[in-house]
């Protein structure tokens, strides 16, 4: 039985304005229970939520933290359109999502672009989720594990093995995303078991026994229970069922059984 706390995080995408955030935010603090301290639950708003998410969040006697979408990596200057690491710590964010197939993919991030911004927000003690995947074809082409071995060695470039307490993985098949169809538990846990054992030969065997790897492709309440079963699988990065209160809970529920 693996000592690693479960992590659910809910990736809100391009949905919510204000008011449509603070009525998804109130739903999961509303039907929020304690047993729920036993994961770790985020969410990450649109940056124009997150104030609002945090308002509504703080004093009401629950744990969940925030997280944004992306930064830059740089610090400030004339980057219009930016965000950098440091505003998102002052308006209250725990965590980063950084690499989404998404930014990958639509914006031609690249990884050593990826890996300037995990870099950035560790340097302001931002913890960066890094998701990694496959395409389908690259999926087709056998090229799976070595795409995770670019994408995980290329995004923890120059990362210390002090930081890495501090970097969660997301293993996200871009085939998977948005699409409704979901990893099957034994690919998700044989990617699982590659990215942990390739950790542990980028870094050591405590570093990869303790690092977090959620799954994100099409997590739902009625395939979750199934995925966080599997020994390597300690969480999801959840798009879709996380814009729902109670499908975004009843994943927190199967991650605590
Ligand atoms: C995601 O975009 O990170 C994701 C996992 O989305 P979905 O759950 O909708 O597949």
């Amino acid at each position: 039985m693996s000592a690693r706390r479960k992590f659910i995080c809910g990736n809100w995408k391009m949905n919510g304005t204000a008011s449509e955030a603070a009525s998804l935010i109130a739903g999961i603090v509303g039907n929020w229970k304690d047993a729920y301290r036993n994961v770790e639950l985020a969410v990450c708003p649109p940056f124009t939520a997150l104030l609002e998410v945090h308002a509504l969040v703080s004093g009401r006697g629950v744990q969940i933290a925030l997280g944004a979408q992306n930064c830059y990596h740089e610090t400030k200057g004339a980057f219009t359109g930016e965000i950098s690491a440091r505003m998102l710590v002052e308006a209250n964010c725990t965590y980063v999502i950084l690499g989404h197939s998404e930014r990958r993919t639509i914006f031609e991030e690249d990884d050593v672009t990826i890996n300037k911004k995990v870099r950035a927000a560790l340097s302001v003690s931002l913890k960066p989720i890094l998701c990694v995947g496959e395409t389908l074809d690259e999926r087709e082409l056998n090229q799976t594990y070595e795409v995770l071995l670019r994408q995980l060695k290329e995004g923890l470039r120059d990362v210390s093995a002090s930081d890495m307490k501090h970097i969660t993985i997301a293993y996200e098949p871009v085939w998977a995303i948005g699409t409704g169809r979901t990893a099957t538990p034994e690919i998700a846990q044989n990617a699982h078991s590659f990215i942990r054992m390739e950790i542990a030969k980028l870094y050591d065997d405590s570093i990869a026994n303790a690092i977090i790897i959620q799954y994100g492709g099409s997590m739902k309440p009625d395939n979750a229970k199934e995925l966080l079963a599997q020994p390597d699988i300690d969480g999801g990065l959840i798009g879709g069922a996380a814009l729902d209160a109670k499908q975004f809970l009843a994943i927190a529920d199967a991650a605590l059984n």
